[in-house]
């Protein structure tokens, strides 16, 4: 099914209408851009980049809070469309948008730390060079994202991407675009005083997106699935324009002899099932030894017999975001009962509509879909293992690559190294994502770079080397036609000095 399923076109109008996942109404509607309407919202951040980019970082830092403060003054009204165009109960979207203020402000108070000038040793041989490094934007960013955290995913490129000096056009999911371009437009109101164009919006279906592609952006910074990542990089590569990729992921936890049963099985039960599933770096594996593998699972079932999704205060989680998933969700299942899993909660009939109360599959075989596959649904397969050297080759025999989590009391930071993962809880999940000074991103189906964290800013820079002569040696003109033999000579004799006497 295409992504148009819920959020649909109208032909006449050239018009994208989001709709509440939960009761199919209509929320509002929103032009579409075309390759024109594009290329023109890069041509005006490109003008805004230059303003922008020249600020310091002390003035950069000041706007990037005063957003963070207008979120926070609008943060009713920004949760409350969260909950009607995403789904998810209000208290998650707050705590979504908790974790997008933490990265702004990480970002706005770390950027000049991370990417302020450099100076180099210039090495014996060029000790008359100072050699500086320095850190320049690369322009206007294009940020394409998903709508499963619909604030808290992409900000993790627009926050970076602006503290870096960039000016951003933003593409939301067709399935959240009223609520990126409501954290647009606080960015705007917090900041009347810089031009248009530091930070806008381009609305529409996945055409948009390959539209901004080719628009002549300097980045692309691109979460969704694998399967589009493949295409925006294909089309990026006709420009040599670089991609920062965030894919998917099909996480797996460990739980080692050792582990806290009860915390696993709690930290297991939310990870799995939070958000409906539709967490990239969300629990759908888990390894657990066989010594605890009664007792883990009996746990983990009773507390997700009373976790239920709806779209009430109660609800632990709200419905499917996407209707496309639900099919999704339920062939995994099917597949995994038909290849020896046993459903010990729930099953095909926990899918009511849009949505799905938790499932719970032990031993499924680990060719089935529901093993190997991302899911994106509030379902989780449970394998017994013996022991944690088959729990790591388990975990990494995966074509994703994204986060992980280990239970183990005495050795948990020990088999978190083993694990083929962008990214580790130990006695916990998904705490990574919480921590802005630590990267995230995943390799393999996962994709490619970086967000957070410094290496989440200096994606958006490119470096500059700059090498400046402050005095010349004579007889040592080396990048010269002036070279004579005896500095040659001297060269002979001092090379096997620096590089030849290790033993
Ligand atoms: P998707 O790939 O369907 O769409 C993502 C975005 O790409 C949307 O804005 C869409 O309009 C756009 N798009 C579609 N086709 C395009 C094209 N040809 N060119 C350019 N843009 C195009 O993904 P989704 O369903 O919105 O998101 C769910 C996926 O995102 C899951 O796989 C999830 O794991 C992943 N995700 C990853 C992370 C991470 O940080 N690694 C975070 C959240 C979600």
């Amino acid at each position: 099914m295409s992504a148009t399923d819920t959020a649909s076109i109208d032909d006449q109008a050239a018009a994208l209408t989001s709709v509440n996942p939960a009761t199919g109404e209509a929320i509002a509607s929103y032009k579409i851009d075309d390759e024109d309407s594009v290329r023109a919202a890069v041509a005006t951040a490109r003008t805004a980049a230059a303003t922008w980019g020249a600020l310091t970082y002390a003035e950069r830092k000041k706007h990037l809070l005063r957003w963070g403060s207008k979120l926070v003054a609008k943060s009713d009204e920004l949760c409350a469309l969260i909950h009607a165009e995403n789904g998810k109960p209000v208290d998650d979207a707050f705590l979504e948008l908790m974790l997008a203020l933490e990265h702004i402000k990480w970002a706005a108070s770390n950027a000049e730390k991370v990417l302020k000038p450099k100076k180099i040793t210039p090495g014996a041989l060029m000790a008359n060079f100072s050699a500086h490094l320095e850190q320049r934007p690369l322009g206007v960013i294009g940020i394409i994202g998903p709508w499963n955290y619909p604030v808290y995913t992409p900000n993790g490129s627009i926050a970076y991407a602006l503290a870096a000096g960039n000016a951003v056009v933003f593409k939301p999911s067709e399935y959240s675009t009223g609520i990126g371009n409501f954290v647009a437009r606080c960015f705007a109101e917090a900041n009347p005083e810089l031009p248009d164009g530091v930070f806008v919006t381009v609305n529409g279906f996945g055409a948009t997106g390959a539209a901004l592609v080719r628009a002549g952006v300097d980045k692309v910074a691109f979460t969704g699935s694998a399967a589009t990542g493949k295409k925006i990089m294909a089309s990026a590569a006709e420009t040599l324009t670089p991609v920062l990729l965030e894919c998917g992921g099909k996480d797996a936890v460990i739980v080692a002899a050792d582990a806290d049963i009860k915390a696993a099985a709690d930290a297991v039960a939310w990870g799995a099932t939070a958000n409906s599933g539709q967490t990239c770096a969300g629990v759908e594996r888990v390894y657990v030894d066989k010594s605890i593998a009664d007792e883990f699972i009996a746990e983990v079932k009773r507390i997700l017999t009373d976790v239920k999704p709806g779209s009430d205060d109660k609800a632990h989680y709200g419905p499917m975001t996407m209707p496309s998933q639900i099919d999704i969700v339920r062939r995994h299942i099917e597949d995994a009962l038909k290849n020896g899993g046993k459903a010990v909660l729930g099953g095909p009939e926990s899918i009511k509509g849009a949505f799905i109360e938790p499932v719970v599959i032990v031993d499924a075989d680990e060719s089935s879909a529901a093993v190997c596959e991302e899911t994106f649904g509030p379902t989780v397969t449970i394998r017994t293992v013996d022991g944690v050297d088959e729990a790591v080759r388990l975990a990494n025999d995966s074509t994703f690559g994204l986060g992980s989590a280990v239970y183990s009391r005495k050795q948990g930071l020990e088999i978190a190294r083993r694990l083929r993962a962008g990214a580790t809880s130990v006695n916990s999940v998904l705490a990574f994502a919480a921590i802005s000074g630590l990267p995230f991103g995943g390799s393999g189906d996962s994709g490619i770079g970086r967000i957070h964290g410094a290496p989440g800013l200096l994606e958006f820079t490119r470096p500059h080397s700059i090498a400046v002569q402050k005095f010349t040696i004579p007889g040592m003109a080396l990048l010269s036609y002036t070279r004579t033999d005896r500095t040659m000579k001297l060269l002979r004799k001092i090379v096997p000095l620096i590089h030849g006497r290790a033993k």
